[in-house]
C-alpha cells in the first residue's frame, strides 16, 4: 500500500505522543496474575506480542505487578515465552488488582517509556483496566481482538506502515473487521483467550527485569517512583472468592458439544454418554445454553470459550459464524447434523448425515465394542468416522439410511 507518498511510522510519531524513554516503540503485554500464576491468556499474548516485536523490529516488554516473592519468580517465566524486558512492580499495595492503582501504574510506565503497543488479556480485570489507561492516555482502544497482525493504511493520501491491525468480529459476528488507528498512540487491543497459540517455553532465553519503584504518595513526579495517592485506594480487598469453573472446555483433548438439534435437557445425556466414552468434556452452542439445557461455562463460540481440541465433534448445531469462531482450529472436527446442508459441515474434516438420536448411540457402541482404533478417536491418525454408522470421512457423508 505504501505509494511513497508522506509515509510515516508509529515509531517516528511517538516522541511527539507519549515520551521517548528506554523501551520506546515497543510491543508490550499487560501480565495478569494471580499467586504468582499468569493468566493463560498473558502467556498467549507474549507469543503473538513476540511476533508482532520481530517484524517491527522492537523488543517485547512485560509489565508485571504483583506483592512478594511469588510474583518476582513469575518474571524469567515471562523472559522464557517471549519477553526481552519485564517491568516488574513489586509493592504491597498491588498484592490484588484494584483499578485506579494499576491504571496509574500502566499509565505512569506508558508515558515514561513509549511502547507502540499495549496488548491486555480480555478477561474481567482486562476489560476493566485497559479502557481506564485508554482513556488517561487519549488513545484508541480495540476490545475482544481474535487476530492482530501489523499492516500499512492509506488515509487522504499518507501512508502510514506498520500500524497493528486489531481485527474482530462486528455486526454481531457477521462480518470479521479490521481497524488500525494511524493517529494515536500506543495503540492498545483486548485479546480473547484460547485464539492465539501459547508460545513454547525457551528456558534459554535471555531478558531484563527492571524493577519499577512504586510509592504511595501525592506528589507529582515525571521520574522517580511511581506514585499512587490515598484516594486511588478507596477500594480494599476484603476477601477473594473464587468460583470454581465447572468444565475445563480450554484444556480438553476432545470436546463433544450439543446444540438445538439435540432436543431438550435430557438430550444432552447422550452428548454426555459420547463425551464420558471418548475420555472427552461437554460443550455446547449458545443456543443450547440458551435453553437451558446445559451452563454457560459449557458454551463455545465467540461468546463462550474458544477451544482448540486434537478433536471436536458437534452434535445438532447448525455451524453459525459466531459458533465456529470458538471450535473451527480444532485439529480434527466430526459434525452429526441431518441437515447435509449445515454450514458445519464446511468446517467439518468428517461428516455424518443423520439423526443424532441414532447415530450417537451407533457411535458409542462402536467405540465399546472396538476400541479407538477402530473409530481411531483417540488415536494419532485421527480418522473420527464410524463404520458402523455407515459414515465415511469428508464432510456430510450419508448416514440416514445407516441409522
Ligand atoms: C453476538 C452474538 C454472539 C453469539 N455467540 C455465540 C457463541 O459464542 N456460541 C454459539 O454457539 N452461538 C453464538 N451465537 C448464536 C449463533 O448465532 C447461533 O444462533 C447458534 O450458534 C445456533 O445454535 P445451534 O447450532 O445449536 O442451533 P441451530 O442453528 O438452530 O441449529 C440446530 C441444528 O441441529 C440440526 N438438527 C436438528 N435436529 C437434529 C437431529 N435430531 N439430529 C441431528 N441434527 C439435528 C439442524 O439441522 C440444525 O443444523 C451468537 C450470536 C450473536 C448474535
Amino acid at each position: 500500500m505504501a505509494d511513497g507518498r508522506g509515509q510515516t511510522t508509529p515509531q517516528e510519531r511517538i516522541a511527539g505522543q507519549i515520551g521517548h524513554g528506554p523501551g520506546a516503540g515497543d510491543v508490550w503485554v499487560f501480565v495478569e496474575q494471580r499467586d504468582g500464576v499468569a493468566a493463560e491468556v498473558s502467556l498467549e499474548l507474549l507469543g503473538r506480542a513476540r511476533e508482532l516485536a520481530d517484524r517491527l523490529g522492537v523488543r517485547v516488554g512485560a509489565v508485571l505487578a504483583g506483592a512478594g516473592e511469588a510474583v518476582r519468580a513469575l518474571a524469567p517465566a515471562l523472559v522464557a515465552r517471549g519477553a526481552d524486558v519485564v517491568y516488574l512492580a513489586d509493592h504491597e499495595d498491588l498484592a490484588e488488582y484494584l483499578a485506579l492503582p494499576y491504571t496509574r501504574l500502566v499509565t505512569g510506565l506508558v508515558r515514561r517509556h513509549g511502547p507502540q503497543i499495549v496488548l491486555y488479556g480480555a478477561t474481567t480485570t482486562g476489560r476493566d483496566l485497559a479502557p481506564r489507561v485508554a482513556s488517561n492516555l487519549r488513545t484508541g482502544l480495540t476490545a475482544d481482538c481474535t487476530d492482530l497482525r501489523i499492516g500499512d493504511l492509506e488515509t487522504k493520501g499518507v501512508v502510514t506502515r506498520d500500524l497493528l491491525y486489531q481485527i474482530r468480529p462486528a455486526f454481531g459476528g457477521n462480518i470479521i473487521a479490521t481497524i488500525a488507528r494511524p493517529d494515536h498512540l500506543p495503540q492498545m487491543a483486548t485479546v480473547r483467550e484460547g485464539v492465539m497459540v501459547m508460545p513454547e517455553e525457551d528456558p534459554d532465553r535471555s531478558g531484563e527485569v527492571v524493577d519499577v519503584p512504586v510509592r504511595r504518595g501525592a506528589v507529582a513526579a515525571t521520574d522517580g517512583p511511581i506514585l499512587l495517592p490515598e484516594s486511588d485506594f478507596a477500594v480494599r480487598v476484603v476477601r477473594r472468592v473464587q468460583e470454581q469453573k465447572s468444565v475445563d472446555l480450554k484444556g480438553a483433548r476432545i470436546v463433544v458439544s450439543g446444540g438445538v438439534g439435540v432436543g431438550s435437557r435430557e438430550g444432552f445425556a447422550l452428548v454426555e454418554q459420547l463425551a464420558e466414552t471418548l475420555g472427552g468434556v461437554v460443550g455446547a452452542s449458545r443456543a443450547a445454553v440458551d435453553a437451558g439445557w446445559i451452563g454457560h461455562d459449557h458454551q463455545v463460540g465467540q461468546t463462550g470459550v474458544t477451544v482448540r481440541p486434537k478433536l471436536y465433534v458437534a452434535c445438532g448445531i447448525s455451524g453459525s459464524v459466531q459458533h465456529r469462531a470458538g471450535m473451527d482450529q480444532s485439529a480434527r472436527i466430526l459434525a452429526i447434523n441431518k441437515d447435509p446442508d449445515a454450514p458445519i459441515f464446511s468446517v467439518a474434516h468428517y461428516g455424518i448425515v443423520g439423526d443424532l438420536h441414532k447415530v450417537i448411540p451407533m457411535l458409542i457402541k462402536a467405540y465399546r465394542t472396538k476400541g479407538s482404533a477402530a473409530t481411531g478417536v483417540g488415536t494419532s491418525t485421527g480418522a473420527a468416522a464410524s463404520p458402523d454408522a455407515g459414515a465415511a470421512p469428508g464432510a456430510a457423508s450419508a448416514a440416514e439410511g445407516g441409522a
